[in-house]
């Protein structure tokens, strides 16, 4: 038997089965009981708590931090033809009023709600009087100062079990570490509650880290790779998002910019426009993202290395939350880390903070650094232990190889020490590479015993393991000093005691290109073709259908859902239904409009493939006639009459084709025939019968027929 849960999923979201611990979560609000739930961002979070409220008699309260969520998620639950409203500054007193009575007349089953709302004014004696089902408490590391969102009017939802006792509580969130998962449960008081920790694998999402040289053109190269697919780059610095969205604008994409130091309207304009898919492209800093529920966003970009693992994780979790494929990268530079280890050590906080973010900045780096699988470190460090490799990181696709590292590394620091640590990276390479330029000369460089005697080694390689030194800590920079190369005690360890450095092999860029368009998938086959051209034209008939009901597009259909339509054809009801993502509600508003452009899309594709077929018909023929098989033998084997065959070897040579058709006539009866139409000045297109008789009916059809083309392409050349 179905359950009532499944209809639930089924009639309202069109999805087939649970994801793994939805359904355990589920029984457990239904039972009454409270619930943590850890599941990492795109986990399916909502439907959660969105299927107890739909089948528990009452009102279910959510409690969200962000107006811009709270509206999406309730006009996507609308869109399903569930009963939702929210409660936020953004409302008139009337529209206010509206939801109140919507409410007292039971015709609501979910109400969003933002903390500081459901505590002004006299909202909660009003609610106190409602049959409240459960409450849901979403983005819950809001609450604990420890999170990394702390959000200080959330602390007074510790009242909420005071308030509404023994009504069930699910908090959500995708923030996983333990110190947080305490906090919200010591907040929330819900000692009794029941844990759920989800996998926070995203095997969808690749995971690249690029060096972070020449981020432009490497991102160029990124997008042209992807033309049209949504995505965001993240930078540090305001005025970087501004320079870098000026220069995508300028290569032709359709680029936003997004940061707190914009104004109101022009943020949500941006974000409106990100949703709607209007502009392809967001350059923001981390203001951006919380409350982005966009679930076709295909690729993030880190135009600079994250704070923490924690909120890369998160920023690099808004891509793919559909469930396909979804690319992101990293771009790292030890200056990078540098401006981050100062923004720490400048900023006005108690000396343990410092250190803790200090400490999560190192693991940010190291996991930059790291040479073993990307998503294993990713996930040892939300505590979940991964036996595997994951097939789909940078270094998975390029492994490294080490090598000792130690005479390299000597001679380097070596040309550091005999220059009194006075100069940058560029003129030590110079040095070891024995490079007699200007600036080298002018100083003398070129006497130092250490001139030229890394000349094997090419300038990007010297390059690649100096910064891996620095990385290492076996040199340092000072970039108040002319980013010069500073030797530390690690350095003298190596230049005096030998101490051992092992280095990463180096890989030309060019290489790991070329490495990169082998995996690529070099010519799709027909099939997939057909899907894509498929795809495109149900996802312009979903913006169009969008645009006039002013929503945004994956509030019609996911990306999931439109793709499963190309992949499978539905074209029935029945078939419509099936498709995940199509829910009966869904089905109503949509469904039919979607199966007349798949039948009409079905319709242009036979038309096509049928003039093709034709094309390949005519060549099959033309490819035993050129192999010397006559006419009655090509017609036996292609199981067609002479005739047909002959029209088909006339109409290729008409179209230009190389068919000799002197082979198929006498040149006796061909001399004639041309003869006979040169004096009636008979043409391609004119009767035949008249010449056939002019000639005394000595020659067939055929002749005539073959005897006119020949003439006619001798009159074209
Ligand atoms: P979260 O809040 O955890 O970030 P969402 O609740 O927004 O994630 O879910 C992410 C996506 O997964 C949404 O598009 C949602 O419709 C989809 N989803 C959730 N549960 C299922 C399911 N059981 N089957 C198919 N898709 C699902
Ligand atoms: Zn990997």
């Amino acid at each position: 038997m179905i359950s009532q849960k499944h209809q639930a999923l089924k009639h309202y979201f069109g999805y087939d089965e649970f994801r793994p611990q939805q359904e355990e979560i589920i029984d457990t609000v239904l039972d009454g009981r409270d619930c943590l739930v850890l599941m990492p961002t795109g986990g399916g979070k909502s439907i959660c708590y969105q299927i107890p409220a739909i089948l528990k008699e009452g009102i279910a309260l959510v409690i969200s931090p962000l107006i811009a969520l709270m509206k999406d998620q309730v006009e996507a639950l609308k869109g399903n033809g569930v009963e939702a409203e929210y409660l936020n500054s953004t409302l008139s007193a009337q529209e206010q009023d509206g939801v109140f009575w919507k409410a007292r007349l039971g015709k609501l089953k979910l109400l969003y709600i933002s903390p500081e709302r459901l505590f002004a004014g006299n909202t909660l004696d009003h609610i106190r009087n409602w049959k409240i089902s459960m409450i849901a408490v979403d983005e819950s590391h809001c609450i604990s100062s420890w999170g990394h969102d702390f959000r200080p009017e959330y602390r007074q939802l510790k009242i909420l079990k005071q308030v509404f006792p023994g009504i069930p509580v699910i908090a959500l969130t995708a923030t996983a570490d333990r110190v947080t998962r305490r906090d919200i449960m010591r907040q929330l008081d819900m000692a009794q509650s029941r844990i759920f920790i989800s996998s926070f694998d995203r095997p969808n999402l690749s995971l690249t880290v690029l060096p972070g040289k020449k981020r432009l053109q490497q991102i160029e190269s990124f997008l042209n790779k992807r033309p049209r697919q949504a995505g965001i780059i993240y930078c540090l610095s305001r005025k970087t998002t501004e320079s870098v969205a000026a220069s995508l604008q300028k290569l032709g994409f359709r680029t936003g910019c997004y940061h707190a130091g914009l104004p109101q309207e022009i943020r949500a304009g941006v974000q409106e426009d990100f949703l709607n898919d209007n502009i392809q492209i967001i350059v923001a800093t981390i203001a951006f993202g919380m409350g982005i529920d966009k679930s076709n966003v295909r690729w993030v970009i880190h135009y600079n290395l994250p704070s923490n693992v924690e909120s890369y994780y998160q920023e690099i979790g808004r891509a793919g939350r559909d469930g396909l494929q979804a690319d992101t990268v990293l771009f790292y530079s030890y200056q990078d880390v540098i401006m981050r280890q100062e923004m720490i050590a400048n900023s006005e906080q108690p000396a343990e903070q410092k250190e803790l973010l200090m400490a999560k900045l190192n693991r940010i780096k190291q996991y930059a650094d790291a040479d073993i699988c990307r998503r294993r470190i990713l996930l040892s460090y939300f505590n979940e232990s991964v036996l595997q490799d994951c097939g789909n990181c940078d270094v998975c696709h390029n492994p490294r190889s080490r090598f000792d590292g130690t005479i390299l590394a000597q001679k380097a620091l070596s040309a550091v020490a005999r220059t009194d640590q006075k100069i940058a990276m560029t003129m030590v390479i110079d040095i070891l590479r024995g490079s007699r330029n200007m600036n080298v000369t002018r100083h003398g460089y070129d006497r130092l015993p250490t001139f030229g005697v890394g000349r094997d080694v090419r300038g990007d390689e010297w390059a690649d393991y100096l910064g891996q030194m620095l990385n290492s800590g076996i040199v340092d920079i000072a970039y108040d000093e002319g980013h010069s190369l500073k030797l530390n005690e690690v350095s003298h360890q190596v230049l005096k005691k030998g101490m051992k450095v092992d280095l990463v092999k180096f890989i030309p860029l060019a290489e790991r290109k070329a490495r990169e368009e082998e995996r690529a998938p070099k010519e799709k086959p027909k099939k997939e073709i057909i899907r894509d051209a498929l795809f495109d034209r149900l996802r312009q008939l979903r913006k169009q259908l969008a645009d006039g009901l002013r929503i945004p597009p994956y509030q019609v259909f996911h990306d999931t859902t439109l793709s499963e339509m190309a992949a499978r054809k539905p074209v029935s009801e029945m078939q419509m239904k099936q498709i995940s993502g199509v829910g009966d509600e869904k089905f109503r508003r949509f469904g039919e409009l979607f199966i007349s452009e798949i039948l009409l899309f079905e319709k242009e594709t036979r038309r096509t493939e049928k003039s093709s077929k034709q094309g390949d018909t005519f060549l099959k023929t033309m490819e035993l006639y050129n192999e010397g098989f006559s006419l009655e033998e090509i017609a036996q084997a292609r199981n067609l009459s002479p005739a047909t065959v002959l029209a088909h070897l006339i109409r290729l040579s008409d179209d230009g084709q190389p068919v000799v058709l002197e082979g198929l006539i006498s040149e006796n009866a061909r001399k004639q025939i041309i003869h006979a139409l040169d004096q009636l000045g008979a043409g391609k297109n004119d009767p035949l019968k008249p010449v056939y008789e002019f000639l005394d009916e000595q020659f067939s059809y055929n002749e005539i027929r073959v005897a006119m083309a020949i003439r006619e392409k001798s009159i074209l050349n």
